[in-house]
């Protein structure tokens, strides 16, 4: 009896891409890292040594378990081709394959910083791309997992839930909900310096918050940054750098490290806050003057 256990193949596909999120990838930690090895057949990945060709999967019938793009896609073959045709038209071979297809990072998801360049009138994401008859065989919805670049361990738990569960619950952007409920602001080390309005005098400080003067998305970007942690053990905010909201298909946007402001308000306030409400509550903190959050942590 044959009781070798057969792994769900992934094929990671590249298109316009800066091979961010494969370095994401590789940066995941190692134990993980191998865990995802061990449990699924990662057949091909351009930057990895594998014993199969991008042109073998074009050409064979076998099926993909799990197709992963990274990067955004054009039908100019200008732009970008690969195997001798446009990235358009592998995709829509691939995708014909496969069971499940997950957009890894922004520029799969919709395009990216790609999409605004005005020359680049056809970059997309992979739902733009694709039409029913190019993902009638898929068994789930396409998936977006938005960053700039993705979250290694939103590509691990995605994929393990789909192997258990074979679904993810998602967002009407296609995210799982898992993972992008939460906002970046969330578990944020700088969230009472936020509720006193304490701001951030420089970026890299351990004191202040980044949302007043830097620019800080944290309280309207959806990811669990803050939850999850990167490296196992920071984010942007924690090491004093405003989260740019990489997660949200607006991004990126310009002047990225300032906050927009009309008459000292800032233009855009937490997500679901009237600017009623956030001014109210911002008025009564501002006449408190807390010595503690005005001081250095660690003197
Ligand atoms: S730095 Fe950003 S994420 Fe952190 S508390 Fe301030 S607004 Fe929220
Ligand atoms: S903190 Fe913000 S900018 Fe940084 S990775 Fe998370 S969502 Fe993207």
């Amino acid at each position: 009896m044959n009781n070798k256990i057969k792994k769900p193949k992934i094929v990671w596909l590249q298109a316009i891409t800066c091979n961010g999120n494969t370095h994401s990838l590789l940066s995941a930690n190692a134990n993980r890292l191998k865990l995802f090895l061990d449990s699924f057949d990662l057949v091909y990945h351009p930057s990895l040594t594998t014993d199969t060709l991008l042109n073998d999967l074009l050409i064979e019938k076998n099926e993909i378990d799990f197709l992963l793009v990274e990067g955004a896609i054009t039908s100019n073959k200008d732009f970008f081709q690969i195997s001798d045709q446009g990235i358009n038209e592998a995709l829509k071979k691939l995708v014909l394959k496969s069971k499940y297809l997950i957009a890894i990072g922004s520029c799969a998801s919709y395009g990216g910083v790609h999409q605004k360049f005005e020359q680049n009138d056809d970059i997309c994401g992979l739902t733009d791309a694709l039409d029913e008859t190019d993902i009638s065989y898929l068994t789930h919805p396409i998936i977006n997992l938005t960053g700039c670049p993705v979250h290694p361990e939103w590509i691990f738990q995605t994929l393990f839930s789909l192997k258990e569960y074979k679904k993810v619950p998602l967002d009407e952007k296609g995210r799982p909900k898992e993972i992008y409920s939460y906002l970046a602001h969330h578990g944020c080390t700088r969230n009472e310096y936020f509720e006193w309005k304490v701001e951030a005098k420089s970026f890299g400080l351990k004191e202040g918050c980044l949302f007043y003067e830097q620019g800080c998305r944290g309280p309207m970007t959806h990811s669990n940054c803050n939850k999850i942690l990167w490296n196992d053990v920071n984010t942007k905010t924690r090491a004093g750098m405003p989260c740019i909201g990489c997660t949200e298909f607006d991004f990126p946007r310009n002047n990225m490290l300032e906050t927009k402001k009309n008459i000292g308000i800032p233009d855009e306030v937490p997500l679901g806050v009237t600017k009623r409400a956030y001014l109210s509550l911002a008025g009564v903190a501002k006449t408190f003057k807390i010595d503690r959050l005005n001081e250095k942590i660690i003197k």
